[in-house]
């Protein structure tokens, strides 16, 4: 059987690659870096995206170098606490939630691919340009950044896995224009610090309009004082944004003011900010939901079929989902074309509902509440804001979209 040709090595590709090798479907996965490296900060892995990473044989890999993260914590920007829940195998899932480092994620799917696999079937340093198909199969191009080479390669299909600025995406949707700026700048970084209040919480705090963070650790124990290596990110209204470039330094005084009088007992925010190993400034951008994604032999998966704006820790998962999907297609049509269609039609609008969930009423929609009426002032006491009820009914109507809830994920409570 002919191969089938996935292009970007990113969370997607490679999971992709795991499950169609796992069902004996033979792959090769072309990587525009020269080198795979451990780029971008953290990321997390819901528990609908942890349970096929663990069909995968990964859950124990994953589980050495991630953090399982217990429980989600809001507060408002003067640190009083709005809600708590649990997340992962405290609130009852058969499988954890990860928050892991971008890197160490791709390096554990790298690894394992490469040992099940081989090396010379992930082929780094070509960058796709563009691809044609016939009756039998595509014709995928790359050329090399390094020497200015070309390369032209056959495969049985193509999965077009090659992220936000995706080149085959361009080409299937030649019209569709740049990036939607959200209107939300982002910076964000690792420090190494003590655990904060459990050690295992996602924490939410204040609003985007005055400025929010998301605090979570992402590796235990990074030094001999049992400190944790700690992802954050800060979140704030403003017009002012750069193209997205995941490698852009950013300048701490361009967004520590938001945050300089978030002194609390759980934490001092503007220290813990200035402690940061590196900044990095990314604008939120999405693209609105595509008509279709599958044309023939060609089809796109993760970021190049649908990004979203990283509110509810969806976009690797909805990945690792498509991933999964796109292999059981594989699997039960021989017809690649008959594959895509039926991987479309069951992925595009779940996918689509993610994203535009992800931009109206993502988790921190419960942030959003508080401010408003509050006023953006602080409270005597949150019952009398707010019900415990309503609170839980915003962060269960995100769990249902996003495809997580236990009801929706059969067998997945305990
Ligand atoms: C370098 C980098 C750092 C990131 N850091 C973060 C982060 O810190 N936090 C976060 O939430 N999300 C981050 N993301 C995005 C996140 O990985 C995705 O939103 C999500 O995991 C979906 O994965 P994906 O495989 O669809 O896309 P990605 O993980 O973006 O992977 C796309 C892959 O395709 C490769 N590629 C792109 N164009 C071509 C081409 N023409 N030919 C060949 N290969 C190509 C890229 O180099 C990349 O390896 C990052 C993405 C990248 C590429």
């Amino acid at each position: 059987m002919e191969d089938i040709i996935i292009v970007g090595a990113g969370i997607g590709g490679l999971t992709l690659a795991l499950a169609l090798h796992h069902e004996g479907i033979p792959v090769r996965v072309f990587e525009a870096a020269p080198e795979i490296k451990p780029i971008g900060v953290g990321i997390n892995i819901l528990p609908h995206a942890t349970r096929e990473l663990a069909r995968l044989g990964l859950e124990g890999e994953l589980a050495r170098v991630a953090v399982a993260t217990r429980e989600a914590l809001f507060f408002n920007r003067f640190g009083q606490l709005i809600y708590r829940e649990p997340l992962g195998r405290d609130a009852g899932y058969a499988w954890p939630q990860f928050s892991i480092h971008r890197g160490d994620l791709q390096q554990a799917l790298l690894a394992a691919l490469v040992q099940r696999n081989g090396a010379e079937r992930v082929i780094t340093g070509w960058q796709c340009t563009g691809c044609e198909q016939d009756h039998s199969g595509v014709t995928v191009r790359f050329l090399s950044a390094e020497t200015g080479a070309s390369l032209a390669t056959r495969g049985r299909a193509l999965v077009a896995c090659d992220g936000l600025h995706s080149t085959i995406r361009k080409q299937l949707h030649p019209t569709e224009g740049e990036p939607r700026y959200s209107g939300v700048n982002m910076w964000r970084g690792v420090t190494r610090w003590p655990p904060i209040l459990s050690g295992a919480a996602m924490i939410r705090a204040g609003w985007l309009a005055r400025g929010k963070m998301v605090i979570y650790p992402i590796r235990d124990h990074v030094d001999g004082e049992a400190r944790q290596l700690v992802n954050w990110v800060a979140e704030i209204e403003t017009p002012r944004h750069r193209a997205r470039d995941w490698n852009r330094p950013g300048a701490i005084d361009d967004f520590i003011g938001a945050f300089e009088d978030w002194h609390f007992d759980w934490l001092d925010v503007p220290s813990f900010i200035r402690a940061a190993d590196a900044i990095l400034e990314f604008p939120m951008i999405d693209q609105d939901p595509l008509p279709w994604w599958s044309d023939e032999r060609i089809t796109l998966l993760g970021d190049a079929a649908h990004p979203m704006v990283p509110r509810g820790s969806n976009g690797a998962g909805q990945a690792i989902l498509d991933a999964r999907a796109l292999a059981d297609c594989l699997v039960a049509h021989d017809d690649a074309a008959d594959a895509f269609k039926a991987y479309e039609a069951k992925r595009l609008e779940p996918t689509a509902n993610v994203v535009r969930m992800s931009r109206t009423n993502p988790p921190d929609a419960i942030l959003r509440e508080v401010y408003r009426r509050t006023g953006d002032r602080p409270f005597a006491r949150i019952e009398d804001v707010i019900s415990n009820a309503e609170l839980a009914a915003l962060s269960d109507s995100y769990k249902r979209v996003a495809g997580y809830d236990r009801e929706s994920m059969q067998g997945g409570a305990r």
